[in-house]
């Protein structure tokens, strides 16, 4: 459970001061969270010096300037599209400070006549006079010198001010907890980093522009925080799987041996290479955890079934998970003619797999009639049972939460554990995602591939693009288009999806299918596979299609307004064609202008197709703090952390996160304590549920 000194920033944003639902909405756009903790981590992105104190003749056009004035008269408008003006002036000079829709009660009482009063704001020098609209302050000399004479600023969203903004943080500030230390107070003292209450304070009251830089002290400590929290959370995880008995899994090869003649090609050195790593892994005395990263069809899945015929040889029994069941199917589909000339046969389970059949299969794998299973999370439900699970594999193990990991891992004694993705994640970041995991890469494609014809075309010339698809289809050829994403909403996706739709529908009457997120599972299938055999010669479809989708037939790729995609997600797309012998076109339309970044993007993408150097020219070109799309990627996203900066402290969190658990497994001891809060204040709570007396 969470601990207590942690339920004041697990409060609802929206109790703290000036924030309703509707503006909590829109916090909620903004930090991406609805607790008060997701507006600490809401960080100035500028400043405002309001030292800044000249008279007002002195005072420059557009400077942001604090200035005494005395008021001499109110002038209310003749009309309300005409501002309010309050006649203003110092011994050098007159000043206007000018307010639209004003309320004049309002503004007789905030300045009285014949009175000093000290306004901040920006100066304006408009038609021969020095004025400023709305200014941010106005008070007597004692009132404005209790401000900050130096205020964040946030980046901001339509709707919310930075007034509104800046008020609910410094709420939040207040609620703020000392919290108890967590790091080594050794290495603590060395970085001369302050603890976390004054860091987080002192994030939010920047001192100056050398505050906001990522390498401030305090910075650098909350940083670290958060990428400490990172790699204990990882490796907590690690500890669970390792922590289990192993076995030595060891086959004799003979079923291995009839896959590789049934199999109508050769392995390539990487993939022989990834099965020697985990055939080796298999025969020690521990439980393997190993990642297998590779492109998108750099043949992972052979990979995997013969590392699950390692266990079958040894006479258990091996699984393969992923995450949604078009996959599961498609896996299904390629392994079924594989595994059965080797005499052996092979079972699907997902949520569709009902009644008798469900039963069937379940008293197969308890029996072991079944050696070997493919399908969706539906395998970890509790009244799944082996006889003898030796191997797991995880699909796309980010889309799978840590206890259905874990989960599938417990359905055995001894589990292997074997994580895919076909995310290419650059080095630097692998840690972060995967922490100190073994990994074995696919560097290579398999021989034959013809190269993927990539080319960039502005949006509109899209008539063009039609035509070109109706010359392609006429001769039998197949049409991935994917439509843009329009926001961070679903809907708004569907929107232009059902648009281009009905547009593509009509001029290829009885041929475009349809798949996005919000069709059920059966249509999904059904619109893939009238698209991989049936009537369907183009695939309209949101970004679902991702991830591991295969139509051999399937040559031709449209994205409308690629620029809107990341790289690695562009380059995931385009691994949709390509996979048959013939060759393959992927037309890129954008819309312009093009920005340096996102030409920069598409250049990338047109000069090669090797996924490891796409990922690493995204991280360049992004930073790693704004790699788009890591919900696809399944890269932690960090709020305070910038690995392009604080890449060094990422290493040293891992060596301590390690150490840690070295000494104190359970983190029982009072740092450990300590860093259970920590765990939580970053929301790895499932993590923490890991531990004896979690
Ligand atoms: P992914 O890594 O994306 O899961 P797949 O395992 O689906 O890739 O493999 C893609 C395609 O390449 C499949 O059709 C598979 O049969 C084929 N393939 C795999 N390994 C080889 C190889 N060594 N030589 C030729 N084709 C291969
Ligand atoms: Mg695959």
């Amino acid at each position: 459970m969470r601990p207590q000194i942690l339920f004041p920033l697990f409060a609802p944003a929206t109790a703290l001061p000036g924030l309703g639902p509707r503006l909590g909405k829109l916090v909620e756009n903004l930090t991406g969270g609805t607790k008060v903790v997701d507006l600490l981590w809401h960080r100035p992105a500028g400043l405002i010096d309001r030292r800044f104190t000249p008279k007002v003749a002195e005072a420059p056009d557009g400077a942001v300037a604090t200035i005494a004035v005395t008021v001499h008269k109110h002038e209310p408008p003749p009309n309300a599209r005409r501002p309010y003006r309050v006649r203003c002036a110092d011994e050098t000079g007159p000043l206007d400070l000018v307010f639209f829709h004003a309320h004049r009660a309002y503004l007789e009482k905030l300045l009285p006549i014949g009175e000093e009063r000290v306004v901040s704001g920006r100066v304006e020098h408009y038609q021969g006079r020095v004025q400023m609209t709305h200014p941010d302050h106005v008070g007597t000399r004692d009132e404005i010198a209790k401000l900050a004479a130096i205020e964040p600023v946030y980046p901001l969203t339509a709707g919310l001010t930075l007034k509104v903004l800046t008020k609910a943080i410094r709420a939040a500030l207040e609620r703020a907890p000392e919290l108890p230390e967590w790091l080594d107070p050794a290495y603590r003292t060395r970085q001369k980093w302050p603890p976390w209450r004054q860091a987080i304070g002192a994030l939010h009251t920047p001192g100056g522009e050398a505050d906001l830089a990522p390498m401030a002290v305090f910075r650098q400590r909350l940083a670290y925080d958060e990428m400490l929290a990172n790699q204990l959370a990882l490796a907590l995880v690690r500890q669970t799987l390792r922590k289990r008995p192993g076995r030595r899994i060891e086959g004799d090869g003979h079923l291995r041996a009839k896959i590789a003649e049934a199999l109508p090609y050769r392995l390539t050195g990487s993939q022989e290479r990834a099965l020697a790593e985990i055939a080796g892994d298999l025969a020690q005395p521990s439980c393997m955890l190993r990642l297998l990263q590779g492109d998108v069809g750099s043949g992972k899945t052979v990979v995997a079934l013969l590392a699950m015929l390692i266990a079958v040889e040894a006479g258990a029994q091996g699984v393969l998970m992923a995450p949604t069941e078009i996959l599961a199917r498609q896996h299904l589909a390629a392994l079924e003619p594989l595994v059965q000339a080797a005499g052996l046969r092979i079972g699907l389970l997902t949520g569709r797999e009902k009644g008798k059949n469900r039963q069937a299969i379940l008293d197969d794998l308890a029996s072991g009639a079944l050696p070997l299973i493919v399908g969706t999370h539906a395998l970890i439900e509790a009244d799944v049972v082996f006889r003898d699970l030796a191997l797991a594999v995880i699909d796309e193990q980010h889309r799978f939460g840590v206890h259905q990991r874990l989960d599938l891992a417990g359905k055995g004694r001894a589990v292997d554990v074997l994580v895919m993705t076909a995310t290419p994640i650059p080095r630097t970041l692998t840690l972060t995602a995967y922490g100190d995991m073994d990994v074995s890469r696919l560097t290579e494609k398999p021989p034959g591939r013809t190269p993927i014809d990539t080319r960039a075309i502005p949006l509109e010339r899209i008539e063009e693009v039609i035509s070109a698809v109706a010359r392609a289809t006429g001769q039998g050829a197949k049409v991935y288009w994917v439509c843009p994403l329009v926001e961070e909403t679903e809907t708004s996706d569907l929107a232009a999806v059902t648009e281009r739709h009905a547009h593509l529908a009509q001029r290829f009457p009885g041929k475009v299918g349809l798949v996005h997120g919000r069709l059920k599972g059966t249509e999904k299938d059904r619109a893939m596979a009238d698209f991989a055999q049936g009537p369907i010669d183009i695939l309209v479809a949101t970004t679902v299609i991702e991830v591991g989708v295969d139509v051999p037939a399937a040559t031709i790729m449209v994205i409308e307004h690629a620029e809107r995609f990341g790289l690695a997600q562009l380059h995931q797309l385009r691994g949709r064609v390509g996979r048959g012998a013939k060759a393959s076109t992927c037309l890129l339309l954008y819309g312009q202008p093009l920005g340096e970044t996102a030409k920069a993007r598409l250049a990338c993408l047109r000069s090669t197709d090797d996924g490891f150097v796409i990922a690493e020219e995204d991280l360049r070109l992004r930073g790693a703090g704004e790699l788009l799309g890591t919900r696809q990627s399944g890269l932690p996203e960090f709020h305070l952390a910038d690995l392009a900066v604080h890449g060094d402290l990422l290493a040293t969190a891992r060596d301590d996160a390690k150490l840690i658990l070295e000494r104190d497994p359970d983190l029982e001891s009072p740092r450990g304590q300590a860093l259970r809060v920590l765990l939580y204040l970053f929301e790895r709570d499932a993590q923490v549920k890991t531990l004896r007396s979690g």
